[in-house]
C-alpha cells in the first residue's frame, strides 16, 4: 500500500520504517527540513535502538521523506497523522491535528479515489469525529464515511524500545468511522500475523490509549506515595515491600517446571523520582482536563498528577538529611533523558530536581549517556558534563535520575577516583552498601537490603 505519514517525531518514523520495512510504500512528512534530510540520507534523527539498521534497509527505497505535504497526501492511499499533542493550560493543545487535518483535507480536494485518514496521535477521546472530521471536511468538501475514512489507531510504542515494540505490538486497536475503513486500517497491519486486533469506533479507539496510560501513572504514583510512607515509618525498604507485591500470583505466574515469570506491569509499581516523558504527564493532565470540560470530576488522576509534581521534593529531602543547605555544593546529576535508552528530554524529573537545586544555590553538573540538550532552558548555569567520570569528578552529591546501566558502575568509578560523595539514588538501582554515604527513595536510614532474588 502506499501510506503518508504526517510528523516524522519518534512516533511517525518509527511506524513509517517499519511499515516500508514490511513491504508498504511510505512517505515521511515533517514540517522541519532537517529530519526530512536526515531520514532521506538513511541517518536518524532521534536515538532509538534498531532504527539506524531500520534505516539502512528501507531509506531511499520503500521509505522517503517530504515536506511537501499536499503531495504525498495526494500519492497514497492512507495517511497517517502522527504528530504532537502537547498538554498546555491543563487541557490538549489539538493545534498541530487541527493544521494537519486541514492540509489534508486540501490535499484531498484535489485528489480522486478513496482516501482513509488516521489518526495515531493520542487524542481525547471525541477528537478524530469532531475536530479533525470538520477540519478535513472543511477544507476539502467532502464527507467522511462517504467520500473518504476516518479512522483512529492510538500506538502504544515505548521510547527506548519502539522498533520492537512497532515490530511485535502486544495489541492493534483499529477504530473507524465505518467497516470500510476499518478493513483498509485491517490491511495496513496485513503483516502482523497473530497480534490481537480490536476494532472498535474512533471514540472508544481514542479512550483505549488514555485508559492505558492513565493506568501506568496511577500505578507510579502509587509506589510513590507508598514509598513517602515507607521512609516516614522507619526500617522498611519499599524496594523489597514491592518486591513482595510482584511475587502475587496476580503479577507472577508460575507453570510447574518453568521458572516464573513476573509480569513486566511490575515494573510500574516500582518507587522512583517520578514519570516525565512526552505521553503519561500530558496525557494524564489531558484527561483530568476533559473530565473537567464535561462536569466529571476526576480526584484520582488528579492525585496522581499532584504526587507526581511533588515527587522531586523527596529528593531533595533526602539531601536535606545531610546538607541543610547547598550554598556552592557541587551536585552532579546523573540522567536528563526522562527514562534510558532515549535522547527525549520532555518533561524529565531531572528537570525540576535541577531548577530546585541551582534554586537553592548548588553548582550542579550534569550527564547523561545519549541526551545532550545544550541550550535547554532548564538547563541554564548547568554544565554538561561529556563522561560520568567527569560528572562526578568532583562532586560533593550524587543524584542518580535516570535507570542508565551505565550508572550501574558508579561505585567503581567514585573507586577510581578516590571520591566519597553522598549518593542519593532516586531510581533504587545502586547496592547501598556500595556507598559511605547513601539514601535512596522508599528507604529510611537502617532498612534492610533492597536485594532480590
Ligand atoms: P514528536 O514531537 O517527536 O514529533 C512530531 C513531529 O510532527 C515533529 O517532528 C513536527 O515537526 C511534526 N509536525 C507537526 N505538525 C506538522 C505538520 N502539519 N506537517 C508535518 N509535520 C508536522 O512527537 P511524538 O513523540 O512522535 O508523538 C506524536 C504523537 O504520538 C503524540 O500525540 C504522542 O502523544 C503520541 N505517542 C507518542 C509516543 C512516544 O513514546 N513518543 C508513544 C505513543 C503515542
Amino acid at each position: 500500500m502506499r501510506i503518508c505519514i504526517i510528523g516524522s517525531g519518534y512516533v511517525g518514523l518509527v511506524s513509517g520504517a517499519c511499515l516500508a520495512d514490511v513491504g508498504h510504500d511510505v512517505v515521511c512528512v515533517d514540517l522541519d527540513p532537517a529530519k526530512v534530510e536526515m531520514i532521506n540520507s538513511g541517518r536518524p534523527p532521534i536515538h532509538e535502538r534498531g532504527l539506524p539498521e531500520l534505516l539502512a534497509r528501507t531509506a531511499g527505497r520503500r521509505l522517503t521523506a517530504t515536506s511537501d505535504l499536499e503531495g504525498a497526501v495526494a500519492g497514497s492511499d492512507v495517511t497517517f497523522i502522527a504528530v504532537g499533542t502537547p498538554a498546555r493550560d491543563g487541557r490538549i493543545d489539538l493545534e498541530y491535528v487541527r493544521t494537519a487535518a486541514r492540509q489534508i483535507g486540501n490535499a484531498l480536494r484535489r485528489r480522486n479515489g478513496y482516501h482513509v485518514v488516521v489518526v495515531k496521535s493520542t487524542v481525547v477521546p471525541g477528537t478524530t469525529d469532531g475536530v479533525v472530521r470538520e477540519a478535513i471536511e472543511e477544507s476539502s468538501g467532502l464527507r467522511a464515511g462517504e467520500d473518504f475514512g476516518l479512522g483512529m489507531n492510538p500506538e502504544f510504542l515505548t521510547e527506548g524500545r519502539a522498533v520492537e515494540d512497532f515490530s511485535q505490538p502486544d495489541r492493534i486497536v483499529i477504530g473507524g468511522i465505518d467497516e470500510r475503513t476499518r478493513k483498509v486500517i485491517g490491511q495496513v497491519y496485513a503483516g502482523f500475523e497473530g497480534v490481537p486486533r480490536i476494532f472498535t469506533n474512533n471514540t472508544t479507539a481514542e479512550f483505549i490509549k488514555y485508559a492505558s496510560n492513565a493506568l501506568l501513572a496511577t500505578m507510579i504514583s502509587f509506589s510513590n506515595e507508598l514509598s513517602r510512607l515507607a521512609s516516614a515509618v522507619g526500617n522498611v525498604d519499599i524496594v523489597d515491600v514491592m518486591h513482595g507485591v510482584h511475587k502475587s500470583a496476580y503479577l507472577t505466574t508460575r507453570i510447574p517446571g518453568q521458572p516464573p515469570v513476573t509480569a513486566s506491569i511490575s515494573s510500574f509499581l516500582e518507587a522512583g523520582c517520578g514519570f516525565g516523558g512526552s505521553c503519561l504527564p500530558k496525557d494524564v493532565t489531558a484527561l483530568v482536563g476533559q473530565g473537567r470540560d464535561l462536569g466529571v470530576k476526576m480526584p484520582l488522576l488528579e492525585a496522581v498528577l499532584e504526587i507526581n509534581r511533588t515527587q522531586p521534593e523527596e529528593m531533595l529531602a533526602l539531601i536535606s538529611r545531610h546538607y541543610p543547605q547547598l550554598r556552592d555544593v557541587p551536585v552532579a546529576v546523573l540522567g536528563i533523558a526522562f527514562k534510558p535508552d532515549t535522547d527525549d528530554v520532555r518533561e524529565s524529573p531531572a528537570f525540576p530536581l535541577i531548577r530546585r537545586l541551582i534554586g537553592a544555590g548548588a553548582r550542579v553538573t550534569a550527564y547523561d549517556p545519549v541526551a545532550r540538550p545544550v541550550g535547554h532552558e532548564a538547563l541554564q548555569g548547568v554544565r554538561l558534563a561529556s563522561s560520568l567520570a567527569e560528572a562526578v569528578a568532583d562532586a560533593e552529591i550524587v543524584v542518580l535520575v535516570t535507570r542508565w546501566e551505565e550508572f550501574g558502575g558508579l561505585a567503581s568509578v567514585l573507586a577510581a577516583l578516590g571520591r566519597e560523595p553522598l549518593v542519593v539514588d532516586g531510581r533504587r538501582v545502586l547496592d547501598p552498601h556500595a556507598f559511605r554515604r547513601y539514601e535512596g527513595i522508599g528507604r529510611s536510614g537502617g532498612a534492610a537490603s533492597g536485594r532480590r532474588t
